[in-house]
């Protein structure tokens, strides 16, 4: 086994908890420290298939295809147990945008955890969660002022469901209660959201468990006619949006959209014409519009939110996965100040009666704050926006390769399809790209990068190269 130094960041003081002393850097190497267990790739395999039910996974699968242990990570790099790298090129889905084990982030928590891991929010506060409602104010289109906390994403959909329901049933429109949403769109798997979600394979399986809500044309461009444009797509779409409302309006709460990237259906990218469009009619027709930004947001798309490239701003807005710089569970939902008012009343059930236990953890929004540091301090806005044009121009071959299809950016995110017969391209794909130190996950036959931001000039030419490399091996 080989040894390599251990440090481990402390300020916890076991003779007087209270001290708050500076942290302590132990350095276990040079204390003949053992590990509380002897660990290698096989073991913890092994018991992870005894103990631990993966999340999203037929665990059958694994009998065939090994997990992949990590033991640590570093910038956009897992390691294992023998010092075997894994590009992160899914960002540890979707959250990680300024690399494992950032020092800047790792300060942050250090110095928190000397000073508060968690307090309960109904009735009490904490400066983090004050630091962080007022900077996510301010950076968010619009005016949205107020931050309800939940702790992952799909707790930020049913957030967001909820009130709009909640909203017009306060202000006398209890007959609203419909839900609209896109199809092909994601917004989570609690049953609340998975009722506005539209993928046949997360989806089908509960149907009966679900609650009904309407499906509007998807303005992915991938889905326009032949001879058409994307922005002309999208305003058919917006058109078949109108027809709906025009309709439906009495009985619906609101509208919920991924603006401009539909992630989990596959990277499916619009045309902003139709966030425009949505707004306008959202407006009119007396319905919330709800921009799911749990993945867009944080810069994701090239703009810190993606509603921004449209000019638009929702009425709710949530937020989730890279708030934290990807390290620990934290969502968000702000609203308006009209929609804040509507709860606002003597009358305690007129009020927003939800909560988790977890709600605005002292901890998780301490790394949001170290996160939006790093965007102010390394302007990551503009520094993404050549980084972005860089790396297109350097995916010029693959884009090319002829069995690439719709290649498409927006932002830190790319993708194409792979013109395949081989039934089983995205397993013996994701199989060849662990074999080349890249962890992809193809969603049926689309490929996607979606690095953290970190990443450099010569891990991206990697990541190009040995993906048309699995490109010819898997298609
Ligand atoms: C990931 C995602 C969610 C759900 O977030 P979880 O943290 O996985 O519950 C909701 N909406 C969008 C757009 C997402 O990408």
């Amino acid at each position: 086994m080989k040894t390599k130094p251990r440090v481990v960041w402390s300020n916890y003081n076991a003779t007087d908890p209270h001290a708050g002393a500076a942290p302590l850097c132990v350095d276990f190497s040079k204390k003949c420290w053992q590990p509380p267990c002897m660990i290698d790739n096989n073991a913890l395999l092994e018991r992870s298939l005894r103990a631990v039910w993966h999340p999203c996974t037929q665990m059958k699968v694994h009998e065939q295809q090994p997990l992949v242990p990590i033991e640590r990570g570093q910038g956009v790099w897992l390691y294992d147990f023998d010092g075997r790298r894994y590009l992160d090129a899914v960002s540890s889905w979707w959250v990680n945008i300024f690399g494992h084990a950032n020092t800047r982030i790792n300060a942050a928590l250090v110095d928190q955890l000397g000073r508060l891991e968690h307090a309960i929010l109904a009735g009490c506060t904490h400066e983090p969660v004050v630091r962080l409602s007022e900077r996510l104010g301010q950076l968010a289109p619009g005016s949205l002022g107020h931050c309800f906390y939940g702790s992952d994403g799909a707790s930020a959909t049913e957030i967001a469901l909820k009130m709009s329901f909640h909203y017009w049933r306060n202000r006398g429109k209890a007959q609203k209660t419909g839900f609209i949403s896109l199809q092909q769109s994601y917004h989570g798997e609690t049953l609340g959201a998975l009722s506005v979600t539209d993928v046949a394979l997360f989806k089908d399986t509960y149907a009966p468990l679900l609650r009904a809500s309407v499906q509007v044309p998807s303005p992915d461009w991938r889905l326009r006619l032949p001879g058409s444009t994307a922005q002309a797509h999208a305003l058919a779409c917006a058109d078949a949006l109108e027809r709906h409302l025009a309709s439906h309006h009495e009985s619906t709460a609101s509208l919920i959209v991924e603006p401009l990237v539909q992630g989990a259906c596959g990277m499916g990218m619009y045309d902003r014409a139709y966030l425009q469009r949505a707004r306008e009619l959202c407006t009119r027709y007396d319905v919330l519009l709800i921009a799911d930004e749990i993945m867009t947001g944080f810069g994701r798309t090239g703009a810190l939110f993606a509603c921004e490239h449209a000019g638009i701003a929702p009425d709710l807005l949530c937020l989730s996965k890279a708030i934290t710089g990807g390290y620990l569970p934290l969502s968000v939902v702000l609203s308006t100040d009209a929609v804040y008012e509507a709860f606002y009343h003597d009358e305690v059930t007129r009020g927003f009666l939800h909560s988790h236990s977890y709600t605005g953890n002292a901890l998780a929004c301490r790394a949001a704050l170290a996160t939006l540091d790093i965007f102010e301090q390394d302007q990551v806005i503009a520094a993404n926006r050549t980084k972005s044009e860089r790396f297109s121009a350097m995916a010029g071959v693959l884009a090319a390769h002829p069995r690439v299809q719709d290649f498409r950016n927006q932002g830190m995110i790319w993708a194409f399809e792979v013109s395949t017969q081989n039934p089983l391209f995205a397993r013996d794909f994701y199989r060849h790209a662990l074999q080349r130190e890249l962890l992809l996950r193809p969603i049926g036959n689309t490929i996607y990068f979606m690095p953290p931001y970190v990443i450099e000039d010569d891990e991206w030419r990697m990541l190009l190269e040995r993906t048309i490399e699995c490109i010819e091996h898997s298609a």
